[in-house]
């Protein structure tokens, strides 16, 4: 598209764009790219990613909230959370955030959410008051909780690294309390457990669609670690606790972030070079590629074949043949 036209869209927004697709350039590449024939089941092969939004500074916790009238973000260092409407308006629904992070939807539709600033989960009730889920752990104060999800017994399951007590845009600089970085589970009676330590710095997490399995993305790679870890990890889940976790997938640079899992068990993963997607065996089908990296993603849309994803500043969306699993 021509330099003006594009000069215009970043002065004025991108509103009015925001759910129609943007013109292709004629040397643009396509992009999703297949490494295994599976990938036809999920996406058309010229499907192309539209973009939502672009003014954020480090979009992340996509959650499809059509009571809150679109697709809530968190805009982590920005420090605050938007929604981004059918429409492609824009409108606050936090600021400041304290820095939240993840987003779910728990049983009853409430949004949940990550706060780094105040190493926390909440609840937002129907008049706008937080209510606080988990910030403690055995008297100390929890991490900083980084990516949240419902389980189908309506208990939320969250990770806590400490990115947000060691990246200064991103929350507090604080001297962790915690002795390790956990994978923690709210009991819908209120009651907080320690499910592992097993993952170095855990950060995104999903359910297979039996919920027989939990995996969680290990990103010690992320702390300007080389021999961190990079790797999605699947743990078997077990009478409601954690078996002993099993290596799912592996990335050459950067670091699995946020993950999502589609009604066929195929885990879709937030990572340097864009959306992977990988067989339920672990394999990789292909990608939804993107020229900077991903941090985040969530399936949504009037059918739930919306596949959302977040890329250092912007909100893309794609059409996918494949939906998520409901509300879990
Ligand atoms: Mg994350």
């Amino acid at each position: 598209m021509q330099r003006p036209a594009r000069r215009a869209i970043l002065q004025h927004g991108l509103a009015a764009l925001a759910f129609t697709a943007l013109p292709r350039t004629a040397c643009a590449a396509p992009a999703v790219r297949v490494d295994d024939p599976g990938l036809a089941a999920v996406v058309a092969p010229d499907a192309r990613p539209r973009l939502l939004y672009a003014q954020g500074r480090w979009c992340e916790g996509l959650c499809y909230a059509p009571r809150l009238g679109g697709l809530v973000v968190s805009d982590v260092r920005a420090n605050r959370i938007l929604v981004i409407g059918e429409d492609g308006g824009i409108r606050p629904l936090r600021d400041p955030s304290d820095n939240a992070n993840g987003n779910t939807l728990d049983g009853e539709g409430r949004l949940v959410t990550c706060e780094h600033r105040t190493r926390r989960v909440v609840r937002a009730e129907a008049d706008g008051r937080l209510t606080i889920l988990a910030d403690r752990h055995r008297g100390k104060r929890l991490n900083s909780p980084n990516d949240v999800v419902l389980a189908a017994d309506g208990a939320l399951w969250f990770t806590d690294p400490v990115f947000g007590i060691t990246m200064p845009d991103e929350g507090l600089m604080a001297a962790p309390e915690q002795a390790a970085r956990r994978v923690y589970r709210i009991d819908p009676s209120g009651r907080l457990d320690a499910m592992t330590d097993a993952v170095g710095q855990p950060n995104g997490l999903a359910f297979s669609p039996d919920g027989r399995i939990l995996y969680v993305s290990d990103t010690g790679a992320a702390l300007k670690n080389p021999e961190g870890a990079r790797a999605i990890l699947a743990f078997p889940v077990e009478g409601g606790r954690l078996g002993a976790p099993r290596p799912f997938a592996t990335l050459e640079a950067g670091v699995p972030d946020g993950l999502a899992v589609d009604e066929g068990g195929r885990v879709y993963a937030a990572c340097f070079d864009g959306i992977r997607i990988f067989a339920p065996d672990g394999h990789l089908l292909g990608r939804i590629a993107t020229a900077t990296a991903c941090a985040n993603l969530t399936f949504g849309g009037p059918d739930g074949t919306r596949l959302f994803f977040s890329a250092g500043p912007m909100v893309h969306a794609i059409d996918l043949k494949v939906r998520s699993t409901g509300p879990r």
